[in-house]
């Protein structure tokens, strides 16, 4: 398969990038290097420095690679930034997304993934872990423009002939990690014990997340490329971690002995949130592999061979 991956030069991107190339699928990776990184690109990738934004640059890419599927993983992803300018979030998020599906279906494109978020699209649910059909509340203009983005993808899929899988993330984790994502926490945390920092903590570090390592979410990708049905699906491991409970593991895995600091709790921040992931289960037979352990232990290998 001919694969477009936008975002293949960021964190999670490069990571599918290279699930696909080992498959033997051709890739052309399409992003604008904003926080994504050409070192990050597998070398038998086709790249094309280009911003999603930019329609005509984008057009030239579809015309000449002719993708089959494309993977749109290209966004502004800095939840606090969204808040401070909601225009620029959807002017990436929403407006360069609505280029790309644009031309999926002026290309005849069969299939388009999309990378959507389960940690910032429920807010506050009732239940816990929270399932797809739980109603989407986002509490920050990030999560507005992921799931308008959501609904404009089903739009286009319906309306122009190709499928699609929408993928909503927990926070995800791992070797190469962007420390202004969703999972921030973990790359911060690890880069302030290599430089003999305190990790600061906001409120008293019993919020919890689910995080999720970046291998599992490659694999996803995968099995999602190869569905034969269209749907919307959690990509987490059910599990609440609190920052606290990061702390500690994270003590085990390094051996080193870090302080932490306490800081007021950030507003608009989501208290608690674990996907129930049951759904990909039973139609990718996916679930999430890496102990929190292990990924710590991985991750944390490589900040410190890079700190090397
Ligand atoms: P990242 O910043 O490492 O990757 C984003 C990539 O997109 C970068 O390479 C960047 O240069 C590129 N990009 C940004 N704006 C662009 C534009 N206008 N045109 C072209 N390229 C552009 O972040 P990531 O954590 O790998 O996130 C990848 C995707 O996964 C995003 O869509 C994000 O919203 C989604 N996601 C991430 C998480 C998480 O925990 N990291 C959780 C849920 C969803």
């Amino acid at each position: 398969m001919r694969i477009i991956v936008t975002g293949g030069a960021g964190f999670i991107g490069s990571w599918v990038c290279e699930a696909y190339i080992s498959e033997g699928h051709e890739v052309l990776v399409v992003d604008n290097l904003s926080t994504g990184s050409e070192d990050n690109i597998p070398p038998e990738a086709e790249f094309i420095e280009c911003d999603v934004r930019d329609f005509a640059r984008l057009e030239k890419a579809f015309r000449q690679f002719r993708p089959q599927i494309v993977n749109h993983h290209a966004a502004q992803i800095n939840v606090r930034s969204s808040v401070e300018n909601p225009g620029f979030d959807a002017d990436v998020n929403i407006g360069g997304s609505l280029n790309v599906l644009r031309l999926c279906a002026e290309h005849k494109a069969e299939k388009f993934i999309f990378s959507s978020t389960g940690g910032a699209l429920y807010g506050e649910p009732e239940k816990l872990p929270a399932g797809e059909s739980t109603p989407a509340l986002p509490l920050s203009p990030y999560g507005i423009s992921k799931l308008s983005t959501e609904n404009y993808v089903r739009y286009h899929s319906k309306n122009h002939g190709f499928g699609h899988v929408i993928l909503r993330y927990a926070n995800v984790y791992g070797e190469r990690q962007n420390p202004e994502g969703e999972a921030g926490v973990i790359g911060i945390f690890c880069e302030k014990i290599i430089s003999g920092e305190p990790c600061l903590i906001f409120g008293d570090g019993e919020q919890t997340r689910d995080y999720v390592h970046v291998s599992d979410v490659s694999r996803a990708n995968l099995l999602a490329a190869t569905l034969k049905e269209e749907g919307t699906f959690n990509i987490g491991t059910s599990i609440e971690i609190s920052v606290n409970d990061i702390v500690r593991i994270l003590g085990e895995v390094t051996k080193i002995e870090f302080t932490t600091i306490h800081e007021k709790e950030r507003p608009g921040e989501v208290r608690r949130i674990s996907l129930d992931c049951s759904l990909v289960a039973e139609k990718l037979g996916w679930s999430a592999q890496a102990t929190l352990h292990e990924g710590l232990s991985s991750t944390w290998g490589w900040f410190s061979r890079r700190r090397d």
